[in-house]
């Protein structure tokens, strides 16, 4: 505990206050005690009896519950004189008021002193009112200091848990190269502006859009376009935030967002990461998970409970609408569906051009030809391409962003920061043998994609890297493409075989070889390219959903997993027979391939080929993808 002014007043305050009291008691009577003492002498009960009967007494006060009265009566040894006398009386004595009635003398009862008794009972109470107090100041204390032990306190009470933008001032023209998602969801603002057009005809407004693409594609971006565009508030949850420690906190949230939005309709509620809550209900290993399960039955309720004219429009967003409950899809819910994919090469020169708007950029930068290198951004991906390089052009002391730091900056986020340089010796060779194996494969093979540069500079993970020349991506792959893949992949460990000899190989391979197994393995199972016939044998995705798939996995006999195996082996058999073949035929270019790398570091595709040309043919090539190999 930190030691504040506040801490020390917390424990001194009551001390001085309990010293106080203890005080007190040690000299009763100090204060109070009024009235009593103003009786001059004493008087023995027994002659105060013999004074009432003698009828010399006149008044009589009583205090202290009957145990002592002051009592007014005339002396006879003082002439007759009124004086004032104080009687201790024994205790309770109902007799003796019946008896100064019977003489009818004057008397009254005060009640037992008060002064006194007030500071006694708030004595007794000060404990527990100090206790009481200390508490609650501890509490504020912990409360206030946020994400401290208070924050237990007001679980369920989502605070800023959800986000709201009154205005988010992104409109439909900051989104690039989506077009068509822009299109269908140009809809969903003339329901939030115009509802009354589509009501008028009898039309339901629907309730809820899922987006649906890879990360950074621009679906948040998309959703608040709309209420950017519509000119409505943006409430905005991710799933995995509904989804916490304690149970029924979720579903609080869920309830919390809806009674805010309900609040401010017309408004876009957007749920990022809807698969988080979403996921198929009872599903999982270890059955399922009710704090999770009840947000979304909360939310599926609160979903249900307006009407599409209520003006609030859910839009969510997933990568994996597979995994979705489906009671979520069902009509009345996320009715609409919008895919919202990586953009394509006119899309991304969109994207970069919108980026571009607040650079400076020298006029030799052709927009057009990032585009045409960078297959398979995102959007997210070239927002960051670009801030990357307009940060080197700042490290650069540059006015202007040039190719230099585009294409550093390309490299940097396809493979990583650059890492510190290879020192020469046995370990740069093998590496330089090993990325010439896979450039030269990529460059003799007539469906591989060519070369773009080999580098023997360290980034990422990888010490040295082959990079192909991006074309535009393709969504067909033939079967001659998928075997040149392989091939390539092979490479760099064939060249360290057949320079190196068998015992001399290195774990370098390892990644490759990942990789290879896993397309050879799907040429078999998934697109029916072997032996085996066009058998599909298993689903697209390699992830497991836990507990639904598991259940789903073996669908096909041992002696089929089998078969399955020996093919996936005469694939990769073959190509490495192959590659290992091409190694050995082209040593030669090889051997001064690498001493090039290892002089200079970076061998340009071009340059590549030409050396190569000298040695042998080298194929013309069309159609290519994006791709890497270390
Ligand atoms: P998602 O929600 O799909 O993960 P975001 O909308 O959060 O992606 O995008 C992240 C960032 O990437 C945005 O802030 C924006 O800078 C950039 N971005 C993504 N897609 C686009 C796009 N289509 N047009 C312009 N910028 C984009
Ligand atoms: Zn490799």
């Amino acid at each position: 505990m930190k030691f504040s002014w506040r801490v020390i007043l917390l424990w001194t305050l009551p001390l001085l206050v309990v010293g106080f009291f203890l005080w007190q008691g040690a000299f009763p009577g100090a204060v109070g005690d009024s009235g009593r003492n103003t009786a001059s002498s004493q008087l023995s009960y027994g002659r105060f009896l013999d004074y009432l009967d003698a009828g010399r007494v006149t008044n009589v006060e009583i205090y202290d519950g009957g145990r002592t009265a002051v009592v007014e009566a005339m002396d006879p040894d003082l002439d007759n004189r009124m004086q004032r006398l104080r009687v201790d009386l024994p205790g309770n004595t109902p007799e003796l008021v019946s008896k100064l009635r019977e003489e009818q003398v004057s008397f009254d009862v005060h009640p037992p002193s008060n002064d006194g008794a007030i500071w006694g009972i708030l004595g007794n109470l000060i404990f527990p009112i100090l206790l009481i107090a200390g508490l609650f100041f501890l509490f504020r204390r912990s409360n206030n200091v946020g994400g401290g032990p208070g924050q237990a306190m007001n679980f369920g009470k989502s605070k800023a848990r959800f986000q709201m933008e009154a205005k988010t001032g992104v409109v439909f023209e900051d989104v690039a190269g989506v077009d068509e998602a822009k299109e269908e969801l140009q809809e969903v603002v003339s329901f939030l502006k115009k509802p009354e057009r589509f009501t008028a005809v009898g039309a339901k407004i629907p309730k809820g859009v899922l987006l649906i693409g890879p990360p950074g594609t621009g679906k948040t971006m998309l959703a608040k376009a709309i209420a950017g565009e519509a000119g409505v508030p943006f409430f905005s949850i991710s799933g995995s935030e509904f989804v916490e420690m304690f149970v029924g906190v979720g579903a609080s949230r869920v309830r919390d967002l809806f009674k805010k939005a309900k609040e401010n309709a017309p408004c876009i509620i957007f749920i990022d990461e809807i698969d988080a809550v979403g996921r198929q209900r009872g599903a999982g290993i270890g059955g399922g998970n009710d704090e999770r399960e009840q947000t979304l039955n909360q939310l599926l309720t609160e979903m249900d409970g307006f009407e599409g004219n209520a003006g609030i429009i859910i839009i969510a967003a997933t990568n994996r609408p597979d995994v979705l409950d489906p009671a979520i899809l069902r009509p009345g819910r996320f009715d609409r569906q919008i895919s919202v994919d990586a953009p394509d090469l006119k899309g991304r020169l969109s994207i970069l051009s919108v980026h571009a708007r607040n650079k400076k950029l020298a006029p030799e930068v052709d927009l057009e030809g990032i585009a045409r290198r960078t297959p398979g951004f995102t959007g997210a991906d070239l927002a960051n391409l670009l801030n990357e390089a307009a940060i080197l052009t700042a490290r650069r002391r540059k006015d202007a962003m040039t190719m230099a730091e585009i294409n550093d900056a390309i490299d940097r986020v396809v493979a990583g920061m650059e890492g510190t340089p290879l020192v020469d010796g046995k370990t740069k060779r093998l590496i330089a043998y090993h990325e010439v194996g896979h450039a030269l494969i990529g460059t003799l093979r007539p469906h591989h994609d060519p070369v773009q540069k080999v580098t023997l500079v360290p980034r990422g993970q990888a010490r040295g890297l082959t990079w192909f020349m991006p074309g535009e991506e393709q969504t067909l792959v033939s079967r001659a493409q998928l075997m040149d893949r392989i091939m390539g992949a092979l490479g760099g460990r064939a060249a360290e075989e057949v320079v190196f000899g068998h015992a001399e190989v290195t774990t370098g391979a390892g990644g490759d070889l990942q990789q290879l197994t896993a397309m050879a393995r799907q040429m078999v199972t998934r697109f029916g390219m072997s032996d085996l016939g066009p058998l599909s044998l298993e689903s697209q995705s390699d992830e497991v959903f836990l507990g639904r798939d598991l259940m789903s996995r073996s669908k096909y006999s041992e002696e089929i997993a089998s078969r399955v195996d020996a093919q996936v082996r005469a694939i990769v058999e073959h190509c490495h027979e192959e590659a290992r073949r091409l190694i050995r035929e082209n040593r030669a270019a090889v051997d001064r391939l690498v001493d090039l790398l290892i002089e200079k570091e970076t061998i340009d595709g071009e340059e590549f080929r030409q050396i190569v040309a000298e040695y042998t043919e080298v194929p013309e090539k069309e159609q290519y993808t994006v791709s890497l190999q270390s």
